[in-house]
């Protein structure tokens, strides 16, 4: 891919209103652009990371008999009415008319809207269970939008709901998504802590959340430095410096960004909207239902903050927008298109062809964060290529002609 077609806005300047790093780097770098407060477009090295990151959820759910749909944005109050959210969804419930007046709203979660496409279908548990996804654009009117993508009004999420016919098969369910979401957000290169975000009444877990550990993070965390106890500080009775309950450790605390979280419903759903399947007993019962959520742009945003430094970011292998970046320099411009298009056959490759000085393209070369570099200058002479690994800096002369053989031996 050519930088000089593929729309790469990067600026010297963050904008006034980006207060944290990787809503910095991700303007920075021409990865997002705000449209309006809390609304985002993704520009095209923005959207190649999110489809790698989408790329992965498809994979983890897909291979675990869940089905990829794709609902409407658009909701009507009716259906809303009928969970009782219409009125206790509050101001963050974005609401709109049609020309004939009636009522609308633009989704903020769908299980109003999966509900009601199941209910009519599925009669008896021979159907069942039903496990149903999306990745979807998602609508809230958030009091305070913020952070770029952590906060946004219009943000991409991925929702998944799971119908069963009893609490077991939800609990089962429920342990597999935990499972799900532990390799996805291992494999977007994320460090996560599961945490319990309310430990319920009845008994047992009923929600977690899984959270990125930073700084900017909106949640507060206790966890324990030697076991896996983790909880949302909201719901939990423990703080800095208590003993672990679990085990010999001391409880700390710490900063989260909440990039995903599961929930047990229950039939909430099922019964305020008359989704009844007949189970094997030959009696009626409302379905059991589980939803889990994943803030696909907020995973991006949360990745930017965990592999950056002010100036650079940093990819992680699996979701780089790139795997390699052609720089070449004054005079080495025809052997950039050549090896461009030679190692285009086995890797993802950016070429920067702009005519632009050499610290320009290495600054911004630094703020896109593909972690390797080849850089064609003087060495060229010699029939080599510098290449850079991002990882350590480290810098190898490598002979053009061997270029493919050196980076698939890394
Ligand atoms: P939060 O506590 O951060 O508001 P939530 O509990 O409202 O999150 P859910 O409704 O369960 O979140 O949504 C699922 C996921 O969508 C969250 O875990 C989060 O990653 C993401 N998400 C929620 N609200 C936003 C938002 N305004 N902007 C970006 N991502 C969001
Ligand atoms: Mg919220």
């Amino acid at each position: 891919m050519k930088q000089s077609v593929l729309y790469v806005p990067t600026l010297k300047e963050a904008p006034s209103n980006a207060e944290v790093k990787s809503h910095r780097l991700l303007a920075r770098a021409g990865l997002i652009k705000q449209t309006a407060a809390g609304v985002y477009t993704y520009l095209p090295l923005g959207i190649r990371v999110m489809q790698k990151i989408e790329r992965i959820i498809r994979e983890e759910h897909d291979a675990r008999g869940c089905s990829e749909m794709l609902m409407p944005a658009l909701q009507p109050r009716d259906l809303w009415e009928e969970s009782g959210r219409w009125d206790d969804y509050g101001p963050a419930l974005m609401r709109l008319k049609d020309r004939k007046e009636r009522d609308f709203c633009l989704g903020p979660t769908h299980e109003e809207v999966i509900t009601a496409i199941v209910r009519d279908y599925i009669d008896s548990y021979k159907k069942l269970p039903l496990a149903l996804y999306q990745i979807q654009t998602k609508f809230r009117d958030e009091l305070r939008p913020r952070f770029g993508l952590m906060r946004g009004r219009e943000f991409v999420m991925k929702d998944l709901y799971t119908f069963s016919t009893d609490e077991a098969d939800l609990d089962r369910w429920y342990a597999t998504m935990m499972t799900a979401y532990t390799e996805i957000f291992r494999r977007s290169g994320l460090e996560t802590k599961i945490v319990a975000s309310d430990t319920g009444e009845i008994g047992g877990d009923q929600a977690h959340e899984f959270m990125v550990l930073s700084e900017v993070g909106e949640d507060t965390i206790t966890y324990c430095d030697t076991c896996d106890y983790a909880a949302n500080q909201e719901y939990s009775a423990l703080s800095e410096g208590d003993s672990c309950p679990h085990c010999e450790g001391t409880i700390k605390t710490a900063k989260g960004i909440e990039v995903g979280n599961i929930f047990k419903l229950g039939t909430k759903y099922s019964e305020s909207m008359n989704a009844f399947f007949t189970d094997a007993d030959g009696q009626r019962k409302p379905l059991v239902m589980g939803c889990y959520g994943i803030g696909v742009s907020r995973t991006l945003m949360a990745a930017v903050e965990q592999h950056s430094t002010e100036d650079s970011i940093l990819w992680p292998d699996s979701i780089t927008p790139f795997d390699v970046h052609i720089v070449p320099l004054k005079g080495n411009e025809d052997l950039g298109r050549r090896l461009h298009d030679r190692l285009a056959t086995q890797h993802e490759v950016l070429l920067d062809d702009r005519d632009e000085r050499p610290g320009v393209k290495f600054k911004d070369a630094d703020l896109i964060g593909i972690p390797w570099r080849i850089i064609l200058g003087k060495s060229t002479k010699e029939g080599k290529a510098e290449v850079v690994n991002r990882r350590n800096d480290e810098v190898q002369l490598v002979p053009i002609d061997d270029l493919e053989v050196y980076l698939s031996g890394q």
